[in-house]
């Protein structure tokens, strides 16, 4: 359902062409190598539909989502594309990844014999081989074996042999290396198959982590690819609301569900209409978890989120700010130009993947391009 903004409590913008820009950035970094675009979670909350649509005009061809029925709404939006299911073959649903194009990455010798069985060599795969972050993907000796059995890929369709960094993100890890080495020695094993590795944080990890196709995700929404450093990718989203109302606290006085902050000095406090309701995570309540308190951007000026953030408000002290410049329907930027989604992980102590896949279903939601 679509929220009318003069009606929703914020309005979220979502700007595709800055979302563009970064897939573009991304794909000149990788070539000659391919660069897909990950958009499981609708698009890391942007819209699956609106993102997958965006950059296939842009000359992405291939897409990776987490779920078949993600994989559907992706498929619905764009015919021609390639489809990955990063979560691998859903027992007794090839049907339905054949009915719809979708490419299973297959995680496993189960998923792999049921898909060959269902397939018939007319329907495409990637394999996903662990190379150390011990989650989906076969194991070395499993890879071993499929390698030896030419008859049992060709039934599965294979056309790409898939693994996944565990420490992308930190260039100073040694798994990174690890990883590169063991995915050098699959890559021996398959030397038909082209290959992918490269998460978003990977693509920065310099030429041999590319190979023949990347998937990023993250840093296509303007989360910071790279943790401690600074954010090389375009702001793709911002979240504005208007102040609901403006008001008066004593010397004293408490604000908000346990009264956990205390005016010290007579005081002015905004009330905006946004709460963890709506993906302001709790844990940015003052003091926030890191680098706190969390702040609000009024009028050019940042502002910080006091009290407890409520299930649909925060609440902020403007005591310092111009009270002409802040009244009932003043408009606050929550994320913008000033204030990212890596801002709000730092406040709230997770990630901006985090952020992202909770911004808030009751938003209005404006493309701008
Ligand atoms: C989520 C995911 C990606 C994209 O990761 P980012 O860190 O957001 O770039 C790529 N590959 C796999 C297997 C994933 O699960």
């Amino acid at each position: 359902m679509a929220v009318p903004p003069e009606l929703a409590a914020a309005e979220l913008t979502i700007n595709l062409a800055e979302l563009v820009e970064n897939w573009r950035m991304i794909a000149r970094q990788v070539a000659p190598a391919e660069c897909g675009a990950t958009i499981k979670a609708n698009g890391y909350g942007c819209g699956a539909t609106e993102v997958a649509q965006a950059l296939w005009t842009a000359g992405c061809r291939t897409f990776f989502v987490a779920l078949p029925v993600e994989g559907k709404q992706v498929r619905d939006a764009l015919p021609e594309a390639v489809i990955y299911v990063l979560d691998g073959l859903f027992a007794g649903q090839s049907d339905f990844y054949i009915a719809h194009g979708l490419r299973p990455s297959l995680v496993c010798p189960e998923d792999l014999h049921e898909w060959a069985d269902a397939a018939g060599g007319r329907h495409k795969a990637a394999v996903h081989i662990d190379t150390g972050i011990n989650r989906l993907g076969f194991d070395h000796a499993q890879a071993e074996a499929l390698s030896a059995d030419a008859d049992l890929m060709r039934r599965a369709g294979l056309c790409l042999l898939m693994s996944h960094l565990a420490s992308g993100d930190d260039e100073t890890s040694p798994s990174n290396a690890n990883q590169r080495d063991r995915f050098a020695g699959l890559r021996t094993l398959f030397p038909d198959l082209p290959a992918s590795l490269a998460n978003a944080p990977g693509t920065f990890l310099g030429p041999q982590f590319s190979h023949d196709l990347v998937r990023p995700g993250v840093a296509l929404y303007g989360g910071n690819p790279l943790t401690g450093k600074p954010n090389p990718m375009r702001s793709v989203i911002s979240l504005n609301a208007p102040v609901l109302q403006v008001r008066d606290v004593a010397a004293g006085d408490g604000v908000g569900y346990g009264a956990t902050w205390r005016a010290d000095r007579p005081s002015r406090v905004a009330i905006v209409g946004v709460g963890y309701a709506d993906g302001l995570l709790r844990a940015m309540s003052w003091p926030a978890q890191q680098d706190g308190p969390a702040k609000v951007c009024i009028a050019g000026q940042m502002a910080p989120i006091v009290g407890r953030v409520s299930m649909d408000m925060i609440t902020i002290d403007v005591t310092d700010l111009n009270p002409e410049q802040v009244r009932r329907g003043t408009a606050v930027e929550l994320l913008g130009k000033n204030i990212g989604v890596d801002d709000w992980a730092r406040w709230a102590g997770t990630l901006s993947y985090e952020i992202l896949t909770s911004l808030g279903r009751r938003y209005a939601k404006v493309y701008s391009s």
